[in-house]
């Protein structure tokens, strides 16, 4: 097997990256990296053969890991890229930080970042897919990210540099973002608090959050605005174009579209990857020949096919 360099962090071949995902389903990575430090990330990446490709995941809210895995190194941060401060209305969050924890940690400072408190992802996931809920997003709030290059060179991005747009930006895919930076409005923190209560009382009432999904599958079909800003106010919803297809409940294998939400994507107990993806491009099949409408793809599919097929 190729000889990779040495971390401080740890290094494991053939790691399975299922338990990774909200979705439960994907084969290994070749390697999978946690850096110790940012110097270690960079050390690494430096030391790396160029033609090893790599994939910074976050916690996985967003992925369908194909079966057959992902070739190169997959590197997952976590302790040592956690931390969150907090200085007057600024914060300064890690990659790794919980989306959830932020929020709080901020709302307990009084600065108003509560859209984040119920979006399940880390802090690299949410710059890198300009997430968002309740007509807020981070390209709202973001002041800047320090990322380290395929190249290990550490460098700070701007907004203008990040061109965010609805759920994505032009961030190359093998770039790794390692902290963020975000300016927020001030709140009462009891009042943050509050928010933050009634907008998880309605993710629960209106989402299967404890099922495992990816979040929203498709993109809301009816157009967006440069920050993403109109997904939550236009008319025409991804859900609705799903249902009216006949999609609702949809299933393939182990794979269902949610009948709480059928935007929804669900693995209901030993699906692979390729039901899960099989059956959301039956949804789009179905949803073009019922309305025309080609639905774009919101969760990120990343890896390989099980090269067996035995899965397929
Ligand atoms: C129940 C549920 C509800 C959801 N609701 C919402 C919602 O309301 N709004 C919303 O926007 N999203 C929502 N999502 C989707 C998801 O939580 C977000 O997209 C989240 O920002 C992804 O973060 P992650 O850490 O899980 O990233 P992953 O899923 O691990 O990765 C997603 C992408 O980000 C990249 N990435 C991750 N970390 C880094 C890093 N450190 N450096 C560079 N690139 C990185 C990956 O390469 C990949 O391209 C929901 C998901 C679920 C399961």
């Amino acid at each position: 097997m190729t000889q990779l360099p040495i971390p401080r962090g740890t290094l494991t071949p053939d790691r399975p990256l299922d338990s990774l995902t909200w979705l439960r389903v994907g084969g290994p990575a070749d390697w999978l990296f946690q850096p110790a430090d940012l110097k270690d990330l960079s050390d690494f990446l430096k030391a790396l053969d160029p033609a090893i490709p790599v994939f910074p995941m976050g916690v996985g809210s967003n992925l369908i890991v194909r079966d057959g895995g992902i070739r190169g190194v997959v590197i997952r941060l976590g302790r040592g890229f956690n931390t969150i401060r907090i200085d007057g209305l600024r914060v300064i969050a890690g990659a790794a930080a919980l989306d959830a924890h932020v929020a709080r940690k901020a709302a307990e400072a009084g600065v108003d970042l509560t859209f984040l408190r119920t979006i399940p992802g880390a802090i690299g996931g949410a710059v890198r897919m300009n997430a968002g809920c309740y007509g807020r997003y981070v390209a709202d709030h973001f002041v800047s990210a320090t990322v380290v290059t395929r190249g290990g060179e550490v460098i700070m991005l701007s907004p203008d540099e990040l061109q965010f747009a609805y759920r994505q930006t032009a961030l190359p895919p093998d770039m790794v973002i390692v902290e963020a930076i975000f300016d927020g409005p001030s709140g009462d923190p009891e009042a943050l608090a509050a928010t933050m209560d009634d907008q998880l009382a309605k993710r629960d009432a209106s989402q299967p959050t404890k099922d495992r999904t990816a979040g929203s599958t498709f993109r809301n079909p009816a157009g967006y605005s440069s920050t993403g800003a109109a997904d939550d106010t236009m008319d025409l919803k991804a859900w609705k174009v799903i249902d009216d297809a006949g999609m609702r409940g949809a299933t393939l294998g182990g794979a269902v579209m949610n009948t709480m939400h059928p935007n929804f994507l669900t693995n209901a107990g030993g699906a692979t990857a390729a039901d899960l993806e099989n059956l959301g491009e039956e949804v789009r099949r179905k949803v073009f020949q019922n309305a025309g409408i080609q639905l774009e793809w919101e969760i990120m599919r990343v890896g390989e096919p099980d090269p067996d097929n035995k899965k397929e």
